[in-house]
């Protein structure tokens, strides 16, 4: 018997990554999504393959018939301009979303992973950032709607766990790039590219000191796997521990694609964090996991994607 998994946010960028991989894997995959930030063009060629979508959105009751096996729960906008112009979605999705998808874990006695981030570590005073760390969050500032909800998401998770005994995982996901993700997704990587791709100018917000560390698709996917496949039930990092600063992925983009782009400074967003870097420690030593893909191999791949969707 195949087993079957059901993907939150499955029309999404790291949703439909998730989704091709399980299939390639030998899982059956019913994706549920309402397009708020994604798109069916993600996922159209998986619809010959042994996966089912459901247009839906998730902060409603979740039906879905006959056994399942595990409940990926990815649906959220995850771009900072996005969960800013939807900020009530984006808290419900959290919350409500959470609560309905482990409610159908629960239901099927199924596994349960929640799509987290390094946004719970907020502007960190701890670096590198471990997952015994709390976080610097301002729950009243413009980005408190997407943290505060990922944080109450993963409170949410650990009581169906202690309270139902569900078995459940949390992914804490840093800086993730990628082909799919949108044009004008407004995240620094696609942003970089269509800008430079176009010969505008390259926009870097602050004076660029701020760090990320940016983890390739593929290598994230494959922590997921690892993660869904474990006795894991405690958050666990995945992300790539190389950290740059942003004026210098805005400069070695520029460079990589050959631009005649300049960069100009805008005002840093409110409570931007000024680093991040996972330790991976325990994704390391519970996982068996590292990243594979070198920076400038995945930003090679992601430049390719862009330039079929840059006119
Ligand atoms: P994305 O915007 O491409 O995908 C999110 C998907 O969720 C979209 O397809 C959207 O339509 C769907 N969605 C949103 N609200 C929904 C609802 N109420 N019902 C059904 N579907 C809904 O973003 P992404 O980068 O693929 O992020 C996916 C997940 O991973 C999010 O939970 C995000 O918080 C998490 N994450 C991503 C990153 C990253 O670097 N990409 C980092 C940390 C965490
Ligand atoms: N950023 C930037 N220019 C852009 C988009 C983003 O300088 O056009 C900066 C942003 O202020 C942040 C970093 O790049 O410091 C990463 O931003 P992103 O939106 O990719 O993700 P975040 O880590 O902030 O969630």
């Amino acid at each position: 018997m195949k087993k079957r998994v059901v993907i939150t946010g499955a029309a999404g960028f790291i949703g439909s990554h998730l989704s091709e991989t399980l299939l390639d894997r030998g899982y059956e995959v019913i994706g549920v999504d309402n397009l708020l930030t994604g798109a069916t063009a993600n996922i159209e060629h998986l619809v010959n393959r042994d996966f089912t979508f459901i247009k839906h959105d998730v902060t409603n009751y979740i039906y879905i018939e006959g056994a399942v096996d595990a409940v990926l729960h990815w649906a959220s906008p995850a771009s900072p301009i996005d969960y800013m112009e939807l900020p009530i979605p984006t808290l419900k999705v959290g919350a409500l979303g959470t609560h309905k998808a482990l409610g159908l874990a629960k239901a099927k006695g199924a596994r349960f992973v929640l799509a987290s981030t390094s946004e719970v570590y907020g502007d960190p005073l701890e670096h590198p950032q471990k997952e015994s760390y709390w976080g610097n969050v301002n729950p009243v500032g413009p980005r408190g709607v997407y943290d505060e909800a990922k944080r109450f998401a993963e409170a949410m998770t650990m009581a169906y766990h202690r309270y139902h005994g569900l078995d459940t995982k949390i992914v804490r996901i840093f800086n993730t790039y990628g082909p799919r993700m949108r044009v004008n997704d407004g995240r620094a990587v696609p942003a970089f590219m269509s800008q430079a791709l176009r010969n505008e100018d390259v926009t870097v917000f602050g004076d660029g000191s701020q760090t990320r560390s940016f983890t390739y698709i593929t290598d994230l996917v494959d922590g997921i796997i690892r993660l869904m496949l474990s006795s894991e039930n405690d958050p666990v990092n995945i992300g790539n521990p190389r950290e740059t600063t942003i004026g210098e992925i805005a400069e070695t983009i520029i460079q990589m694609t050959g631009a005649r782009s300049k960069i100009i400074y805008r005002p840093l967003p409110t409570d931007d964090p000024k680093v991040r870097q996972p330790d991976i420690t325990r994704a390391r030593t519970l996982l068996g996991w590292k990243p594979s893909v070198q920076l400038e191999e995945g930003l090679v791949k992601t430049i390719e994607y862009f330039k079929t969707k840059v006119s």
